[in-house]
């Protein structure tokens, strides 16, 4: 191990996890303290994709002090409520995975059970981000807990390249250095294998403490000079291409982002202020490039606005997230895919984990062991949860249906299905990003139908809880109605500037 407190930190890559953590690591340490610079190649660009997030972005943003309506202004923002589902149980079946909870807990037991008892009433009119996304409302939350409008959580749908040019401009007026050039060699110590310095194209050098590769899939330093190796999930996760192309702005975009299924993936809606994003995430396997890009452009609502762009990727994580004194962050240390938009979530909790491990008194095996396993069981919870979604297709259309309904899953799904399929029993550990709601709205939107309830609801007369359970969704009926429309929300956050 390296001795010595971490002084300098060299970020490889520009792109949204490069900007997000040199924004961070600006507001955590005085320029003083921790050097910070982002080197980036013009040449090679971004992914430019990633509009998408949920709500903890939010949490993000604020630690980083920024202005949210600056932000939505400045990024061509749109607020989202959830994603709707659309072809994913069966074709023609339609859910919404809302941010937020449904209904409220009766004498200590957890609300599904009630509602699984007396099946009283539509799953989803019992979620206010639901009920308000589906007439295309929007508003905050309210800071009233006994506020029916305190159930809404929500996220933002933003273009990713001005989120990042935004992120780049505060940490720039932090103190962050910015170098422009690309990075052809990475020098390793012949002793410890830590890397040693980088050597730019143009012949500079640059020399750090810490590294932090965010150079996107091709992880420049986690891979191409650690050989850290990748858990490869595609026999999980079978997709490994997508198409994306932007097409105008929907005059009343929807608080809402949109993933419908194919024959053999998922295509995306995204509205923003300034163009909605749409794209195709298929499997190469099931479809070809021609058959993919053929389905995507016959779905879109409006003209396309630029020639489609291809993108490869394996679904997998990194081995390691933290080897020697390289940590990955981005599409650097694995992707999942994303349907569930979890990528920038994930760059945010590699960074808030290495915030609070860092390495101020050099590099210690067991900080980064616990980084490491941190970082993994997040990754893996969420895998489960995007593979949730193929393994309950009701589908048998085409080849890639069959296969994601037949495929077996991992263990810890696998137990979880069968526990949900019994009483409709869901323990989750604390740690996971997605909490009950979450997984109820895929498992009962899919049709996953439990064979029993929990009997404790049974406690409770049933007469008194069905009157309770009406009460719950006239309650969120009314609360929904008296929201503004989203384009009304978002034309008065426009116009406050
Ligand atoms: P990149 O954007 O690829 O940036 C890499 C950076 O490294 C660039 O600046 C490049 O110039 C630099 N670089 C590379 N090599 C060198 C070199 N040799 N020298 C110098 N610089 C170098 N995430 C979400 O949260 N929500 C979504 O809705 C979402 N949708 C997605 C859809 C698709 C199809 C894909 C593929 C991804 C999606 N993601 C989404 C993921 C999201 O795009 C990424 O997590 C996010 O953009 C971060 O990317 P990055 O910064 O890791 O990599």
């Amino acid at each position: 191990m390296r001795d010595g407190p971490v002084r300098s930190v060299a970020i490889v890559g520009g792109g949204t996890a490069g900007w997000m953590a040199a924004a961070a690591l600006a507001r955590n340490f005085a320029a003083d303290r921790v050097a910070v610079t982002v080197i980036e190649s013009p040449e090679i660009g971004t992914v430019g994709v990633g509009e998408a997030t949920i709500p903890p972005i939010l949490q993000f943003n604020a630690l980083l002090g920024i202005d949210e309506d600056e932000l939505v202004r400045r990024t061509q923002a749109t607020y989202k409520l959830g994603i709707e589902f659309r072809d994913w149980g069966a074709i023609g079946e339609r859910y919404f995975h809302p941010f937020g909870r449904y209904g409220a807990d009766l004498g200590g037991v957890a609300f599904h059970h009630h509602w699984l008892r007396t099946r009283e009433g539509a799953w989803s009119e019992y979620s206010l981000p639901a009920v308000a996304a589906s007439e295309g409302k929007f508003a905050r939350p309210s800071d009233d807990p006994r506020n029916v409008l305190s159930n809404i959580s929500y996220a933002l749908q933003f273009d990713a390249a001005l989120y990042a040019d935004f992120l780049r401009e505060l940490a720039i007026g932090q103190g962050v250095q910015h170098v422009q050039g690309r990075v052809v060699d990475v020098r390793l110590d012949g002793e410890t294998g830590f890397v040693e310095d980088l050597k730019l194209a143009d012949g500079r050098v640059c020399r750090a403490d810490l590294y932090i590769d965010c150079s996107g899939f091709r992880g420049m330093l986690i891979e191409q000079a650690l050989e850290t190796g990748y858990v490869d999930w595609s026999h999980w996760l079978p997709m490994d291409r997508a198409i994306a192309v932007p097409t105008p702005a929907i005059e009343a975009p929807t608080p809402y982002t949109r993933a419908t299924a194919g024959s053999a993936g998922w295509r995306w809606r995204i509205p923003l202020q300034h163009r909605t994003g749409n794209g195709h995430v298929y499997a190469s396997g099931f479809i070809g490039e021609d058959e993919a890009t053929a389905q995507l452009l016959a779905a879109l609502d409006a003209p396309a606005l630029a020639e489609p762009r291809h993108l490869r990727f394996t679904t997998g994580r990194r081995r390691l997230s933290w080897n020697r004194n390289v940590v990955a962050l981005g599409l650097a240390s694995g992707f999942i895919e994303p349907l569930e938009s979890t990528s920038i979530h994930l760059i945010q909790r590699g960074i808030a984990t290495l915030m609070s491990l860092f390495p101020s008194n050099g590099f210690a095996a067991p900080e980064i062991d616990l980084y490491n396993s941190l970082m993994r069981s997040e990754i893996e919870a969420v895998r489960d949860f995007v593979i949730l979604h193929y393994k309950l297709t009701r589908r048998d259309d085409s080849p890639f249906w069959r296969h994601t309904r037949a495929m077996a899953v991992p263990d810890s799904l696998a137990q979880r299905l069968a526990i949900f399929d019994n009483l409709g029993r869901l323990i989750l550990d604390p740690s996971e990003l997605f909490r009950e709601p979450s997984w109820l709205a895929v498992l009962l939107g899919q049709g996953a139908m439990p064979r029993g309830h929990d009997p404790l609801a049974d406690g409770l007369p049933e007469d008194a809880v069905r009157a309770q359970l009406q009460r719950m969704r006239a309650v969120i009926r009314q609360g929904a109605a008296v929201l503004p429309s989203h384009a009304d929300f978002l034309s008065g956050v426009r116009a406050a500037s």
